[in-house]
């Protein structure tokens, strides 16, 4: 059973300012919610965070799980990553390092990685630009280690006569 208020201390300040810079009360629901995000470290969507909060207390509605995100997204919270599929993700911001992601589109696997040399790359060729960057994400689509090689397989099995067309996840 997820406790409230016991943990996460500075976050849950951070939020509780931001409820009453939003002119909002504080309620039990919302804190709930922060709470089992702060315990997941997993990238969400409103859905998936909805199934979570349901196991601790199904009166939860998912509007109020969805607004609280947003909540939690403006108050730096959380942040919004989109993997390709069309869907929007959160992912824990306060105090985590900012990093990128690899998706594979075939079984949805992210990896987080990070290379200052990427970022400098990045940094430099924004300068290049006359550009100021605010933040950033950097997705790279693929196939992960166990999908390429199921790949592999599947691709000497067809006898090879005829090109093969794969569609792939469309990016938005
Ligand atoms: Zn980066
Ligand atoms: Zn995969
Ligand atoms: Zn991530």
């Amino acid at each position: 059973m997820v406790k409230p208020n016991q943990e996460f201390k500075e976050e849950m300040a951070l939020f509780q300012e931001h409820i009453k810079r939003a002119g909002l009360r504080r309620t039990a629901q919302r804190e709930l919610i922060l709470t089992v995000f702060l315990k997941t470290e997993d990238h969400l969507s409103s859905e998936d965070l909805y199934w979570l909060v349901q196991k601790e207390d199904p009166n939860v509605g998912q509007t109020t799980v969805y607004r609280t995100l947003k909540l939690l997204t403006d108050a730096g919270l959380a942040r919004e990553v989109r993997l390709g599929d069309g869907r929007t993700y959160y992912e824990h911001h306060f105090d985590h390092e900012h990093h990128d992601h690899m998706i594979c589109t075939e079984c949805g696997e992210v990896i987080e990685f990070f290379s200052e040399e990427i970022e400098m790359l990045q940094d430099q060729m924004a300068e290049q630009f006359g550009f100021t960057p605010t933040h950033h994400s950097l997705r790279i689509l693929g196939l992960c280690k166990v999908c390429d090689r199921k790949e592999l397989k599947t691709s000497s099995a067809a006898s090879g006569a005829q090109p093969r067309v794969r569609v792939k996840t469309t990016l938005n």
